[in-house]
């Protein structure tokens, strides 16, 4: 199978530069900030946290300002008309998580010839002039699945990759930091690489077939499976559960969410990549809060630049992803207040 590769994303980090919060605007705030999430199945981060989250932050920050929330339920067309029809109806900034980090260039066009302000957010809009991305370190997020299999594939094991939806920008970013742990392995033979594929929309019955192609194709011989998001992981071993090999082999996933989190207890899923969602969802609520006012962020928030192929050199704020293990779920999940044991326990 062909991959395209990541749009060429470059970080540089950079110091506190000039002119920190707000300019000379006196408008009080009040207005709309679009808040544009891409599905409700790929995992269940948008619905039970992004979105409850960002409301939250824009409404302590500006009890004023209008949070309208869009689902585009994993169709990019869809979310370019919800994005029309919030620039039609007077939004000011458009917080938008692309279905399609590509076709979505269109928007922020659209947005830029209104006047409209657009945060990139958590995943990286290409090619288009986006005024701000927040997000995590996504090739981090991979390099940490791909050092755990490389960690915990027996010598000469075969792995599987699921990577998630190819138009989705980050999971470019996830394969290739997963690939450049993985790679030089897969070349001295340490380990092979038995099948990979990306999953259309992130969607979990679609990781579903691959994995189930997957062990047809290498007769049930996989010893790793680096699945890319929870929602991924769980398909993995529902796959490797009807050949009797949940548990035995290594399973990454992605969100820390509480059915990963519940696999992990009972050891069919080996680790998850922990993302503070609620602190991405509060810096997004602050920029998109100080560009309602017409402001210029506080410089304080940004810690690196972006290079999205648009020519602009996009601040950015990219924050830390963090491994899980059942070893750690009590000091890291559990004492941020990211969730529960109860909830892990009982995922919904
Ligand atoms: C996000 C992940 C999420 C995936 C599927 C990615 O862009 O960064 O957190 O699991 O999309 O929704």
């Amino acid at each position: 199978m062909a991959f395209s590769t990541a749009c060429g994303v470059t970080t540089t980090s950079t110091s506190n530069q000039s002119g920190s919060g707000g300019n000379s605007s006196t408008s009080d705030g009040s207005g709309t900030i679009a808040l544009l999430l891409p599905d409700t199945t790929s995992s269940a981060r948008w619905e039970s946290q992004d979105r409850p989250d960002f409301t939250a932050e824009v409404k302590k920050l500006d009890p004023a300002a209008k949070v309208d929330y869009q689902n585009a339920q994993g169709d990019a067309t869809t979310q370019q008309q919800q994005a029309e029809a919030e620039i039609t109806n007077g939004a000011k900034v458009l917080v938008i998580c692309a279905v399609d980090s590509s076709a979505a260039a269109t928007i922020v066009n659209e947005a830029d010839k209104a006047g409209v302000k657009v945060i990139s957010y958590d995943r990286m809009i290409s090619f288009a002039p986006v005024d701000y991305y927040v997000s995590f370190d996504n090739e981090e997020v991979g390099k940490l699945q791909g050092q755990y299999i490389a960690d915990h594939t027996p010598k000469g094991g075969t792995v599987v990759m699921l990577d998630g939806a190819q138009t989705d920008n980050n999971a470019l970013a996830f394969r290739k930091g997963a690939h450049d742990v993985l790679d030089p392995l897969f070349k001295n033979g340490t380990l092979k690489l038995g099948y990979e594929s990306y999953t259309p929309n992130w969607d979990p019955q679609n990781g579903l077939r691959e994995m189930e192609q997957a062990l047809t194709k290498l007769n049930n011989h996989v010893d790793g499976v680096l699945a890319a998001n929870d929602g991924l992981a769980g398909s993995a071993i529902q796959a490797l559960s009807a050949q009797h090999l949940a548990g035995k082999v290594p399973v990454t996933g992605q969100d820390a969410t509480d059915a990963g989190l519940h696999d992990i207890m009972l050891g069919t899923q080996s680790m998850t990549v922990y993302k503070a969602v609620p602190k991405e969802a509060k810096v997004a609520g602050e920029l998109a809060v100080d560009l309602l006012k017409g402001q210029t962020p506080g410089s304080d928030l940004v810690n690196s630049t972006q290079d999205n192929g648009s020519g602009k050199k996009i601040p950015a704020v990219l924050l830390k992803p963090v491994v899980v293990t059942k070893d750690n779920i009590q000091d890291t999940v559990i004492k941020d207040g990211f969730t529960t044991m109860n909830n892990i326990n009982h995922p919904k």
